[in-house]
């Protein structure tokens, strides 16, 4: 039986990366070395990290004008290295609040700085994306900080705010890769690795370079952008499996036609698991508003929630794993990034269809 993991992070890797990552673990292209054993300012693992970062560059199309930083810490530092870098003296910066990944972003701000919340969609449970002109945006705000995919709750942006001279900011942790994107309409954009892109560990930010070195006083050392953009990610050890492992998806990426086709694969896995909750009479639904569903994190409930125990049960039984919703929200949430396949979606669609059968 084919196994299929639903997680939302860490979550599922393409299994010829994982096969390939096994094939070389003990002994890196005849070095003798694994990946894990060698000095990160050795040529081989110099090779590997420039290799993956060209290949970032290259996939998202990345003007020359930002640095591609391969950085720790999670999404969660960069909550804090943000204000701390981007606020350039300002006492404002404006934020969305989309939902529990905003949230956190919006009070690690409000250590730094006054964090304007421009627009929330709290008013229906984070269901929605706040149309852009109810935004109340301030001009001189420092930047413009949003989660263009709220993981948890499943909302995603299917279009970019147009923030004029103020520097957006996108926390893109659970989508990126999953299409293609205009990084020059950003500042700064950043993902940590663990949704869709590699293993966790590895945190990815672009920031535009008229935006770095301008980092508040007392600013650690590690926390200031410039540290790393003027050492290519190598002030310190960085962490060298994990930069690995997403140079391999990088690859994967890449003999798939790249980002563009990625996003025609995963619009059609998106249409088919929305399309069968739908047409399921009510059986399931999903709380998110039509237009700004998420193609990579599904939330959805059962009508009668007395059934979600065993749902689970025999979703795992058919192979159908991790399947259960964030406990902030509850239910069920299939997150069906880039390495999901459509026959995982497939199956889970078959499985929803036969137990809604069952039991309605
Ligand atoms: C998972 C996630 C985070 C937190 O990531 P960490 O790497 O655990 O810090 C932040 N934002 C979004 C949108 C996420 O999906």
């Amino acid at each position: 039986m084919a196994i299929y993991n639903f997680s939302a992070g860490p979550a599922v890797l393409p299994r010829e990366v994982l096969t390939q990552a096994r094939e070389e673990l003990i002994d890196w292209h005849g070095s003798g070395m694994s990946v894990m054993e060698m000095s990160h300012r050795g040529k081989e693992f110099i090779s590997i990290a420039e290799t993956a970062e060209s290949d970032l560059r290259e996939l998202l199309a990345v003007p020359a004008n930002y640095k591609a930083l391969f950085l720790q810490g999670g999404a969660h530092l960069q909550f804090s290295m943000i204000p701390l870098n981007l606020l350039r003296g300002k006492q404002t910066a404006d934020y969305v609040n989309t939902g529990e990944w905003s949230k956190k972003a919006i009070g690690e701000a409000n250590k730094f700085c006054s964090a304007n919340v421009v627009a929330s969609s709290a008013d229906k449970g984070f269901s929605y994306v706040p149309a852009f002109d109810t935004w109340q945006c301030n001009k001189d705000a420092a930047y413009l900080h949003y989660t263009s995919n709220e993981t948890i709750g499943g909302v995603e942006f299917n279009w970019v705010p147009d923030t004029g001279d103020v520097p957006l900011v996108g926390d893109m942790s659970s989508h990126i890769l999953s299409r293609p994107v205009e990084v020059a309409k950003y500042g700064l954009i950043y993902a940590g690795a663990q949704k869709n892109i590699g293993p966790a560990g590895l945190t990815i930010v672009m920031v535009r370079d008229d935006l770095i070195g301008q980092a508040a006083p007392g600013t650690p050392t590690m926390l200031d952008y410039k540290t790393h953009a003027d050492s290519d990610s190598m002030y310190n050890t960085p962490p060298t499996f994990a930069i690995y492992m997403a140079g391999l998806v990088f690859q994967w990426l890449k003999q798939r036609g790249g980002v563009a086709a990625m996003e025609q694969t995963n619009i059609a896995k998106a249409g088919l698991l929305y399309g069968a909750i739908d047409a399921s009479s009510g059986f399931y639904n999903c709380p998110v508003a039509v237009s700004d569903r998420s193609r990579m994190n599904v939330p959805f409930t059962l009508q009668d929630s007395s059934l979600d125990g065993e749902f689970l049960k025999q979703a795992e039984e058919h192979g159908l794993l991790q399947l259960k919703g964030h406990r902030s929200v509850g239910g069920m949430r299939a997150s069906i990034y880039n390495a999901m396949p459509l026959e995982g979606v497939q199956a889970l669609v078959d499985f929803m269809q036969q137990f809604a059968r069952r039991h309605g």
